[in-house]
């Protein structure tokens, strides 16, 4: 028997006309560009009639090149509406990845700023599916030449009439591609239904979540082309949080300026950056005082980071996991009040626990349960509603027949779903057997006055198997070298987990989302080990 209640799609274009209705009048910042969530809602209107007139049709594939604007936040949600789909492709790629993921989308229209359009350029022979090409721009910032097809100005689009929009598609309709960062491999494309963006939004922003509310101040530094913006800008709207968008320029003094300038509450982004912002303010002996939670995830944050914004700065920090798979995000380290001092301690050092709608568990290399005791570590592997069932025009599914997708990390659980994350599979570092945890030697490490940056991984030994090195770079002036850092961490961990080297070197190589490229890394490590006198084996 079917329940009597109204089907309506809980398809991402119910949002901003929500937003229009109840907080018309709550603005949308975007460099210079003042708008409201009311006057948005009209240009997406006009934007998706401008779209309808160029020919995009529900289920059409479009292609979009850009930082984290009005202009591609508008994109966002015109063609939700029109039930198009939205390839948000990743300008910190190079251009062979770049050219393969456009390609692969399969996009007969790319929409670019004027940054894409010069990342666009060079590879225009190799987008041969690209048939028109729409500039992020007003017409009077239109380059005089432009080796891409058929190039007209996104403002001249919304010239057109504000026009009705089509019925919204089912809720199980593609909305938005996002390609993995592919440090192995070809990039995979994730294909984002309309209920996957909602469902994770949803359960999110819920106040064991990011508690977003109408009192917010939102600043989206997760690149929209990232897994959608990590749902800032469904979230938003949602709940008629004001929305800054910060675009390119996510320098340290900038960011400052638009957390004290607008008034900002919450932010969410990789640790990297909030790191960069902490040394600014440390700098300037500078104290945040609007600022209410920062979110962190794409990679662990160090707990010297989380407690510098907690006890400096009053800044309540949220780890969180996701990765391309799972649209948003699937867990959250958000402490309850019956969580005992030493408990709630561990939780904001791990990944959290899982959000309604997702589910976790562990596995050992032949696939078998690992036990969720807290100290077993296995692979971990996750399901819920808004993790994906298969990559996009591939034959075989992602996961196995339950449903369970290899995240491709490992590290343990235990009996309420707490996950705490040791290593990517592939940087793992196994010595005598055992594992050594290359996040935590970093997390230590970073903590170290004088290190900036911090990257641990396994080289080879002929006795242990692997042994673990370590790359930093250390803060600017800064003198230490490796004896003393090996002094100072000895304390810290068990013998075994020494560094069998400490390497100085000026960076470390990034993928286009800030982590630390450990393929690289290691044959740099190599590299160096290589060049250096020959070391005793221990
Ligand atoms: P991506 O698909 O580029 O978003 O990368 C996903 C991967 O980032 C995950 O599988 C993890 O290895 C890593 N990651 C994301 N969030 C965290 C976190 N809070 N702590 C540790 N690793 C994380």
């Amino acid at each position: 028997m079917l329940g009597l209640m109204q089907d309506h799609s809980l398809a991402v274009g119910s949002v901003l006309p929500f937003a229009e209705r109840q907080f018309g009048h709550v603005e949308v910042v975007s460099g210079a560009t003042r708008l409201t969530y009311g006057s948005l809602a009209g240009r997406v209107r006009r934007l998706a009639a401008g779209l309808v007139a160029l020919g995009v049709r529900p289920g059409d594939m479009v292609t979009t090149l850009a930082w984290n604007t009005h202009r591609q936040l508008e994109l966002f949600h015109a063609t939700a509406a029109l039930g198009a789909v939205l390839h948000t492709a990743n300008p910190r790629l190079g251009p062979d990845q770049l050219a393969y993921t456009i390609g692969h989308a399969g996009s007969g229209l790319l929409f670019a700023d004027l940054d894409g359009l010069a990342l666009c350029e060079p590879i225009a022979d190799r987008l041969t599916r690209i048939k028109g090409t729409v500039l992020l721009c007003d017409p009077a910032a239109m380059p005089a030449a432009c080796r891409l097809p058929d190039p007209i100005s996104y403002d001249a689009l919304l010239e057109a009439a504000d026009a009705p929009l089509p019925p919204p598609p089912d809720e199980r309709a593609a909305a938005y591609l996002c390609y993995t960062s592919g440090t192995t491999g070809l990039p995979k494309g994730a294909l984002y239904s309309h209920r996957a963006c909602m469902l994770s939004s949803l359960s999110l922003m819920q106040p064991n979540g990011w508690n977003l509310g109408a009192d917010d101040v939102v600043l989206a530094v997760p690149p929209l082309f990232h897994c959608v913006g990590w749902g800032v800008p469904f979230m938003a709207p949602m709940v008629g949080a004001k929305l800054v968008l910060p675009g390119r320029d996510l320098d340290p003094a900038r960011l400052l300026d638009l957390i004290e300038g607008e008034g900002v509450t919450m932010s969410l982004g990789v640790p990297t950056i909030w790191q960069g912002l902490l040394d600014h303010l440390s700098a300037r002996n500078h104290r945040l005082t609007g600022l209410k939670c920062l979110g962190m995830g794409g990679s662990a944050p160090p707990p010297a980071l989380v407690d510098a914004y907690q006890k400096q700065h009053g800044v309540r920090v949220i780890p969180a996991w996701g990765m391309t798979e799972t649209t948003i995000g699937c867990s959250l380290a958000v402490p309850l009040a019956s969580d005992l001092p030493a408990r709630a301690r561990a939780l904001m050092a791990g990944q959290g626990r899982p959000v309604f709608g997702a589910e976790f568990r562990s596995v050992d290399e032949a696939g078998r349960p690992v036990p969720p005791d807290g100290t077993s570590i296995g692979h971990i592997q996750v399901r819920g509603h808004w993790v994906a069932a298969r990559y996009f025009r591939a034959g075989e599914p992602a996961t196995d027949a339950d449903g369970w997708l290899p995240t491709g990390d490992i590290g343990t659980l235990d009996g309420q779903g707490f996950m705490r994350i040791t290593d990517r599979a592939k940087d793992a570092i196994k010595s005598g057997g055992e594992w050594i945890s290359s996040i935590e030697l970093e997390n230590l490490a970073i903590a170290h006055p004088d290190v900036a940056e911090a990257g641990a991984v396994g080289m080879p030994h002929a006795k242990w198997g692997e042994r673990p090195v370590m790359a930093l770079v250390r803060c600017p002036g800064a003198t230490l070298d490796g004896p003393a850092f090996l002094a100072w961490l000895a304390p810290q961990i068990p013998k075994w987990w020494l560094p069998e080297s400490v390497l100085f070197v000026d960076s470390l190589p990034r993928t286009p989302t800030a982590k630390i490229r450990k393929a690289e890394l290691r044959d740099r490590v190599r590299q160096l080990l290589k060049d250096a006198a020959p070391r005793e084996p221990r």
